[in-house]
Order: structure tokens, then sequence, then C-alpha cells
């Protein structure tokens, strides 16, 4: 049996169980306070023990908090189809603009989840990938990387010629590259 209580501030989480000692824990990631008790100790005594015990549970909130914004839980299947979703929605709007723009034409494309890449271009089929991770990014940053993908369609590498096309149809790309690469 659990029920939510307040001591001196923290939401804390009680359970009586059939047990000898009053069990605590933090738990990730959000530094929610569950504690067990015996179903024989008063709440007076649990007050006593969190207030004893404050110090370290402050210190173990802030690091589990902490730890949960530098390892973020990997987004959940239906998160990633909205994303996808909403993604597919924008690149729909933005490439065929570009490619209008650049007379560069692409021959279909698609959304992967990959994660080491923004993008990739088969310089055979000239069919497009994009990476799901595009998501997160601005629109500004999504026309550098599929103007990036549509040179691929006629200059294969990362050679001058690529360069310089890119610095013709977006001046200002190396900071765009610059904030992406961060
Ligand atoms: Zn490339």
């Amino acid at each position: 049996m659990s029920k939510n209580v307040i001591i001196d501030g923290l939401a804390v989480e009680l359970t009586r169980k059939r047990i000898k000692r009053i069990n605590m824990r933090i738990k990730s990631p959000d530094g929610r306070i569950c504690i067990s008790a015996p179903y024989s100790v008063p709440e007076s005594e649990i007050i006593s023990f969190v207030r004893a015990k404050r110090t370290w549970i402050d210190r173990s909130i802030a690091k589990v908090k902490e730890r949960a914004e530098e390892h973020p839980e990997p987004a959940s299947k239906a998160e990633k189809e909205q994303q996808r979703r909403e993604l597919k929605r924008r690149i729909a709007a933005r490439l065929p603009r570009i490619e209008q723009i650049t007379g560069l034409r692409s021959n279909g494309w698609t959304v992967r989840d990959m994660h080491t890449r923004w993008g990739s271009c088969n310089t055979k089929t000239h069919h497009v990938n994009f990476s799901l991770m595009l998501a997160g990014r601005t629109d500004t940053e999504l026309d550098y990387v599929i103007l990036h993908e549509l040179l691929h369609t006629v200059v294969p590498n990362h050679g001058p010629d690529f360069y310089a096309m890119m610095d013709s149809f977006m001046p200002g790309w190396k900071d765009i590259r610059k904030s992406m690469n961060r």
C-alpha cells in the first residue's frame, strides 16, 4: 500500500511493508523519493528519518537528475513516429523549393533512423536519405543538409567543385555546419 506525503517540502512515496527497517531509494530519472517502512513505525519516526538524511537526499536527487540530463531516455516508438511524420512534412515542404532554386533533382527521399550522419545520397540512383536526428534541428540546418545531399547528385565527392557550389547556393553554410557539428 503506497501513499504520497510531503515531508519538509519533499514529495515522498511512502509504502508500508512487512519489513524490519525503514528503506529509502531515490528513483531515476525524476529523483522521486521512495520510502518503505514497517507497519509499526509511526509517521513521526519517518519524518525524523528523512530529516537525519536530508543532506544525502538533496545530494542524491541532484545527482540522479544530472545523470538523467546527460543520458536522456531514448525517444519512445510513438515519439519517434511523431518526429518522423513532422520531419517528413518539413522536408516535403522545403526540398522541392531548394530543387527549384538550384536546378538540382533528387530521385526520391527517405527518412531513416541513422545516428552517425545527417544525410546521405546514392550518387548512382540519386536517392537521398535524411537522418531522423534532423527532427530536432532548425529549418536553416535542414536546408543545409538538403542542399548538401542534392549537390551529391552532380558532385559525388567533397572536392573543390562541391564547396564552390555550396558557396554559390548557400553563402554562410560554414557557420551552419559548425553549429551542427557541435
Ligand atoms: Zn557529403
